[in-house]
This record gives C-alpha cells, sequence and structure tokens, in this order.
C-alpha cells in the first residue's frame, strides 16, 4: 500500500490534551500539517431566552412521535459536556505560535449570542492571525433559515476578511443526536443563502453525515449544496466510511468531483479512534484512484490554505 503525504483539516486542542499528543498522533499517521480548530460552546446558551424556546417547541413536536426528552435532561447534558470541549482562540493561536510548520489555526464564534458578539470575535480572530472560523448550528444553536441576519454578518464579515468557514453538519453528540434537535444543521438550509457569498469559502464538516444513528442522514442535502455552490468543500471529519461506499464514492465523482473534499479526522473527539485509523481507510480504499487520494488527502487542503 502507498503511504500518502497529507494534511489534517479537523483536529481539536482540546484544552486537556497536550500538543505532545496532537503531534504524535499527526507524525504516527505522517501528517504533515493540521488545522486546529477552537470551539466557542457555552452550556448557559440553552438559557438564551430565544434558544430555550425553540428546543422546547421542537420537543413538544417531539412528543406527538411518542419521544419524550425534558428540556432538563438537555440542559444537565449541555453543563456536563460543553465545558470540557470549549477551546479558546487564543489557545488554538498560541499553540500555531509554538509550531507554525505544524499547526493552523481556525478559531470558533459563538453564533447564537449576536451581532455586536459575532463582529467583536471575528476581529479578535483576525487579530490574532487565524486563518478561518468553526462554527456548529447544532452547539451554537441556531439556524440558517431563522436566523438569517446572524448568519448573513458571519459570511459577510469572514468573505471581505478571508476567514474560511468550517460548518457542521450532520448531527450532533449525545441527547442532541436525535435529528430535529440537529435539524438545524442540514447543509440544505444554506440553499439560497450562498447566494451572496461567491467568494466564501465554506467546508462542510462531516459531509452531512455525522450521526450514531443515521449514518449519512444529510449526504445527499450536502452533495446538492456542493454542486450548486463551487465555493464549497466537504471533510471527511468522522466519516471515513464514505469513501468506502460505493454509492457514495460515484455520487461525488459524478455531481462535484474530488477536489472539494479534504481529509479530517476529528482527532481526537471520537473516542479510541487515532488520526492514522481515519487516513487508513482513505488509503486503503479500493474505489478512489491514487490520484483522488492525493488530492483528498493533501493536495485540496494545500490549495484552501494557500488562498487564506
Ligand atoms: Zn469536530
Amino acid at each position: 500500500m502507498e503511504d500518502f503525504r497529507a494534511i489534517d483539516f479537523h483536529v481539536h486542542p482540546f484544552p486537556q490534551v497536550s500538543p505532545d499528543e496532537l503531534l504524535r498522533a499527526m507524525d504516527e499517521a505522517d501528517i504533515e500539517r493540521a488545522v486546529l480548530i477552537g470551539l466557542d460552546i457555552d452550556p448557559a446558551d440553552v438559557e438564551n431566552k430565544r434558544v430555550r424556546e425553540r428546543i422546547e417547541a421542537t420537543l413538544l413536536n417531539l412528543t406527538m412521535g411518542l419521544i419524550f426528552v425534558q428540556f432538563d435532561e438537555l440542559k444537565k447534558e449541555a453543563y456536563d459536556f460543553m465545558p470540557s470541549f470549549r477551546t479558546e482562540n487564543e489557545h488554538v493561536a498560541k499553540l500555531v505560535k509554538l509550531w507554525p510548520e505544524r499547526f493552523v489555526g481556525f478559531g470558533s464564534v459563538d453564533v447564537c449570542k449576536g451581532q455586536s458578539y459575532i463582529e467583536k470575535t471575528i476581529r479578535k480572530i483576525k487579530k490574532l492571525r487565524l486563518k478561518g472560523v468553526k462554527v456548529l448550528p447544532t452547539a451554537q444553536f441556531f439556524n440558517p433559515a431563522l436566523d438569517r441576519e446572524l448568519v448573513d454578518l458571519l459570511f459577510s464579515l469572514c468573505e471581505k476578511e478571508n476567514l474560511a468557514v468550517i460548518y457542521h453538519t450532520g448531527c450532533d453528540v449525545g441527547a442532541f443526536e436525535l435529528p430535529h434537535l440537529s435539524e438545524s444543521a442540514n447543509p440544505i438550509l444554506l440553499n439560497g443563502v450562498l447566494d451572496s457569498y461567491p467568494n466564501l469559502k465554506i467546508v462542510l464538516s462531516h459531509f452531512g453525515s455525522y450521526s450514531a444513528k443515521y449514518p449519512k442522514i444529510w449526504f445527499k442535502e450536502c452533495i446538492d449544496i456542493m454542486k450548486k455552490y463551487d465555493n464549497t468543500y466537504a471533510d471527511t471529519a468522522a466519516v471515513p466510511y464514505i469513501l468506502e461506499d460505493e454509492k457514495a464514492v460515484e455520487k461525488i465523482r459524478t455531481e462535484v468531483g474530488f477536489e472539494r473534499v479534504l481529509f479530517g479526522s476529528d482527532y481526537p473527539a471520537v473516542i479510541l479512534v487515532t488520526i492514522n485509523d481515519e487516513k487508513d481507510i482513505i488509503e486503503k480504499t479500493q474505489l478512489l484512484t491514487a490520484e483522488e487520494k492525493e488530492l483528498v488527502l493533501y493536495e485540496n487542503a494545500d490549495e484552501l490554505l494557500r488562498s487564506l
């Protein structure tokens, strides 16, 4: 088997993970550089009036399908898990400064906190010399259809400042895994919204497919958006199996091509899965040509990062 050089477009430097551990995982997988992603999440967001009302309405709807989830259950889950995954933009910038050859930094902005918070944080991200912004409709409680003005503000600032966006698509973890609660992260909701930002570079993270219970949940919608907007990319983070799926590979090849597919591992977010495990799947898949593997593992990311 050929060993490919690679750039990992999706790594989480969680506060409890040492940089040595990240570098070791990268070396083991022969990763030249990794995009380190900040995570601006805050459990107190669920107590924001607008967010809480929206969650409660969704939960009420679920009861018709005889699914009963209490708001307090979700709130507890948010307070139990979010603090340990929160990753400060300053922390990302510090790591990039220490290992500029190995790390590229992306910040994050908690979109539901509103207009002035978004403006302030994007300024800060720019000042920290980070190259992009990670957002999650799920954990940052926004919906491009319902919060259009916030998403427009975010995209227009990122386009103007030449910051790429990594945009979570698919479900979320734990109690938030329910598709109804994650619906805001269906990539199809970007249809129309992206019309105004032809120069924005946006990575649809997880190929619309992130879900423990319903793998590939919004893969088709992700392809539809990629087909319509050629400034969109998708990463394989936590869903490398997409490239072992004959139908999915054929759909990517015929409808969008492999020039906008990026390798990402999501390390260390998926328990017991290393960067090497994820890269191995892509190196070994019989469905991609060596040229396509090179594009996905290295060249597409290299070109995108050079443009930032
Ligand atoms: Zn991730």
